[in-house]
């Protein structure tokens, strides 16, 4: 049996091989490899092209442009314990749609899990989750951003899934910028899971976030990718993962267990007129990492098969001698990995429809061999992928019956009427859309998404993505004056644009002109550009205007099209208790549990409109659960400590205030902090001198 063995050395560490003297014996069973007891240690790396870790660019020549990248010492002594995938391929170039295939070995036209916000997994989809657990496995997972937040569905099937992104704020105030955590919380949540489950059989889950941007490394990667912190992000990344497989090790787990490493996307980095990734389907975006070590795995493998995203799914359940479910397209790879058998089919679809939901572009499908590629656009592309690996000459005039071929392959994938579908984005697990009728939030409002009709090809607004690129960087530097100048440029280049209208929005907002960003979006609702983001955004420029109905009915708009976002109904829901509409608002609040019980504020709302009915017994509940669901949910600190001094309990209205202030984040709250300081030193005062009184005083904090 293959046995793996670690030697601490100074701040790095060596995987060493010692033994593999049972492979022949396995080879006959290349379905069932796997020891009495084995596990899954499956490890998704965001946003990472194959090309920046160290293992891949070896085959590169020296020099090579298409090489710059990270050192990566840990996936590289992983990747020569086992098997290293040259051309691995993801589904999607995003985040949410990509992790479903991982996870149902499912195309995202069977899992429909096929955008980001609003979209949702169908519960009843069984998943690697889903199947090991039903099969005794301990279930974790450890996610590091809020896009893969438990609402979504993926959640389904982990007995524990952690998506607390801790005191982070999970609204995402500038575009493009999600809630995250750091690969270093990640880990160590996932270490602790680890020793909590080691005497179980377990499937484990650590999701790393940190390559997507924006690119900020920690030291002492800050200093050494000074140039290049996208590497810097992965280079740190590989660190974190070291520290797993040696915690994985020091516990005596890693003989018995298989790693798997897949990334979701990878990343453009300015090849094709794209900076980050979702518009396109080249491969800077869709050729990922994909590494398999642990028993039965031949040592020092590379294969350069073409392998995909669902095909990750079935070969972990083979490894583990389970059936995926019926529906499942990808492959077991075992054969491949054990005796070079090749895959059953050749052929990876992708998509993206990106460009049609968030930008008003066409979608783009694309089917993709070892050799060639096909990407379906309103202008088609056809790559010879051998001759031509960075996509540059479109050969679509000069090979009409290679291009059929594969289109004919995309209308297998997606029906016959897929390519003019309409789809609808929401909840479509049955029970949490009862739970949401039944409060009145039916999502009927829902725009359908036509796929196929006439729109612009995202390859002809490259200029149009440029200066969105640049006024993404001109926000996050807070440059907010140059933003909306240039961004007003942009709209006049691609006025159908939602993403210009929101970019406006968003430079003004910053500079406190929220009447100026209403009148983006008005307008862009005048030239029938409207998704529920506009809405959600106008709701909360109405709130700093103080203007309450017409906050409550833009928000309640967004709500209608997208009732997924869970932040627009935790918005509403404030927007209703400040109106005084306790109702309204324990409605809202509830429409976010139906969709995720952990989400903390919607406990925080529910225990204002407690208070809203004088029922302070409910209200302490609430709060209370808040802070048991995200220990820094400082707001729910706060409102417990002064639930607690108007209820006449000092000693612990002056546990909670204390606790509220040493966690609070720096910059937030600064309007209540001094008030909430007096009270703590008169709290202090009182239990000293007369602990019987403490508590009540005039000062009221809401
Ligand atoms: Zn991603």
């Amino acid at each position: 049996m293959l046995r793996i063995t670690l030697i601490a050395c100074g701040v790095s560490f060596l995987l060493v091989l010692t033994a593999g003297c049972r492979r022949g014996q396995e080879a006959a069973h290349s379905s069932a490899p796997a020891p009495r007891d084995a596990n899954i240690l499956l490890i998704t790396l965001d946003t990472t092209r194959a090309d920046h870790l160290s293992c891949y660019s070896a085959p590169a020549p020296a020099g090579s442009r298409r090489y710059k990248g990270a050192k990566t010492p840990h996936l590289d002594s992983l990747s020569a314990l086992g098997v290293m995938f040259s051309h691995a391929t993801a589904q999607a170039p995003l985040t949410l749609p990509s992790h479903a295939s991982i996870m149902t070995g499912e195309y995202p036209t069977l899992h429909r899990l096929r955008g980001m916000e609003g979209f949702v997994l169908d519960k009843s989809r069984p998943t690697l989750a889903s199947i090991t657990q039903a099969n005794g496995f301990a279930t974790g997972a450890f996610v590091g951003s809020r896009v893969l937040a438990r609402q979504f569905g993926l959640a389904n099937g982990f007995l524990s899934y952690d998506d607390n992104m801790g005191n982070q704020t999970e609204e995402d105030n500038l575009p493009g910028v999600f809630a995250e955590r750091r690969a270093a919380l990640v880990t160590d949540r996932a270490l602790d899971w680890l020793k909590e489950n080691r005497r179980k059989k377990f499937f484990l889950w650590a999701h790393y976030f940190d390559p997507h941007a924006p690119y900020d490394p920690p030291e002492p990667f800050k200093h050494t990718y000074a140039g290049d912190p996208y590497s810097g992000e992965i280079a740190y990344t590989d660190e974190q993962v070291g520290r797993l497989l040696a915690g994985l090790e020091q516990m005596g787990l890693a003989s018995r267990t298989l790693v798997a490493v897949f990334g979701d996307h990878g990343e453009s980095l300015g090849e094709h007129g794209e900076m980050t990734h979702g518009v396109f389907l080249y491969d800077s975006t869709l050729h990922v990492p994909f590494i398999v070590a642990g028993p039965g795995v031949p040592p020092g493998k590379v294969i350069h098969d073409q392998v995909r995203s669902i095909d990750v799914m079935p070969t972990l359940l083979a490894f583990l001698n389970l059936a995926p479910g019926q529906e499942v397209q990808g492959d077991n790879l075992w054969p491949l990995i054990q005796k070079g058998t090749r895959p059953r089919s050749i052929y990876s679809y992708s998509e993206t429809l990106y460009p049609r939901i968030y930008m008003g572009w066409s979608e783009l499908l694309a089917m993709r061999t070892g050799a060639w590629k096909l990407i379906v656009a309103p202008h088609p592309e056809l790559y010879n992928l051998e001759r031509d690996p960075d996509e540059n000459q479109n050969l679509i005039s000069k090979f009409p019956a290679d291009a059929a071929e594969l289109r004919k392959k995309i209308s297998e994938v997606v029906g016959e009427q897929g390519r003019r579908q309409k789809i609808v984005a929401g909840p479509i697990d049955g029970k949490t859309l009862r739970d949401l009728e039944s409060l009145g939030y039916v999502g009927g409002g829902a725009r359908p998404i036509q796929l196929g009709t006439a729109a612009p090809d995202p390859k002809d607004r490259l200029d149009a993505l440029k200066i969105l690129g640049r006024v993404e960087d001109l926000l996050s530097s807070k440059d907010y004056a140059r933003a909306a100048r240039l961004m007003e440029q942009g709209l006049r280049l691609d006025p159908g644009n939602p993403r210009s209208h929101i970019y406006l929005a968003t430079a003004y907002e910053q500079m406190g002109q929220y009447q100026r960003a209403i009148q983006v979006f008005q307008h862009a609702l005048e030239v029938n550009v409207e998704t529920d983001r506009m809405f959600s955004r106008l709701g909360i420029d109405y709130l700093h205007l103080n203007q309450m109905d017409k906050a409550v009915d833009a928000m309640a708009r967004a709500n209608r099209i997208n009732p997924g976002d869970l932040n627009n109904l935790r918005n509403l829901g404030m927007a209703y208790v400040q109106l005084g509409r306790a109702g309204d608002a324990e409605k809202a609040f509830r429409a976010i549990t139906a969709q995720n019980d952990r989400y903390a504020a919607a406990y925080n709302g529910l225990g204002l409109v407690a208070i809203q009915r004088g029922d302070m017994e409910t209200a302490r509940r609430e709060f209370e659960r808040a802070i048991e669901v995200n220990p820094a949910e400082v707001k729910s600190l706060l409102d417990l400590g002064i639930l607690y001094r108007q209820m006449g309990n000092g000693e612990k209205a002056l546990h909670y205030l204390e606790l509220f202030t040493s966690k609070v984040p720096r910059g937030q709250f600064t309007d209540q902090l001094p008030a909430v300081r007096e009270a703590i030193q008169e709290l202090r005062g009182a239990a000293r001198s007369n602990p019987a009184t403490a508590g009540v005083y005039s000062l009221r904090l809401w």
